[in-house]
Formats: structure tokens, C-alpha cells, sequence
């Protein structure tokens, strides 16, 4: 077993060990019965922890958690849209202009 992944959001780790999942790493998610009360937030220490069962298969499952995450936080300032060039502030996750999608750009084949 290793520890692959802690966050206070157990959305974001249903999230992410179904994703795992469907690479085929089975993954748990531990400490959900740490989290009786109600107001505070946990300490960090008591935040949820994903875990991947087979160990030898750890440094994948955090390539795909950093896959994962990774566009939603990377985006910092604004961006050009791919459908009609016009420029939208980092806070819009679709063109004003004509509604695409800010997709991350695919790796050429
Ligand atoms: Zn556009």
C-alpha cells in the first residue's frame, strides 16, 4: 500500500480513485471515519488519504493525480481561445465569444 494523495475534499478523492481506477490501479480512500464532526475543518493530519494497493504501481497513480489536477490550477492568467483567437480571463471556462471550451491543448500524433 502507499499513500499516494491526502486532501480535506473527499470529492476530490472519489474523484481521483475512480479515475485510477480506470487505469486499472485499485486504490482506497482511508481516514473517512475520522470525520464525525460537524463546523471545523480536520487538521491535517486527519485529512482523508487515498491509497494505491499495489505499491510498485505508486509513481503512476501520481502521474495521473498530477495529470489530473493539473488544469485547473495551472491556469493563472488568460488564455486565447482555439475556436476564434479572442482572449478570455482566466476566470471563464468557456469562450465569451462563440463558447468553446478551454480544452488543454492536445499533443500532437
Ligand atoms: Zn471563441
Amino acid at each position: 500500500m502507499e499513500m499516494v494523495y491526502t486532501s480535506q475534499d473527499f470529492a476530490v478523492l472519489g474523484h481521483l480513485q475512480s479515475e485510477l481506477e480506470g487505469q486499472g490501479i485499485e486504490c482506497v480512500v482511508r481516514g473517512q471515519h475520522l470525520l464525525g464532526g460537524v463546523g471545523e475543518l480536520p487538521p491535517i493530519e486527519c485529512w482523508p488519504e487515498l491509497w494505491v494497493v499495489d505499491s510498485g504501481r505508486g509513481p503512476e497513480a501520481r502521474a495521473h493525480i498530477e495529470a489530473l489536477l493539473a488544469p485547473a490550477g495551472a491556469r493563472t492568467g488568460p488564455w486565447t481561445c482555439g475556436g476564434c483567437g479572442e482572449e478570455n480571463p482566466a476566470t471563464f471556462s468557456e469562450c465569451w465569444h462563440c463558447g468553446e471550451e478551454d480544452l488543454p491543448l492536445k499533443e500532437a500524433c
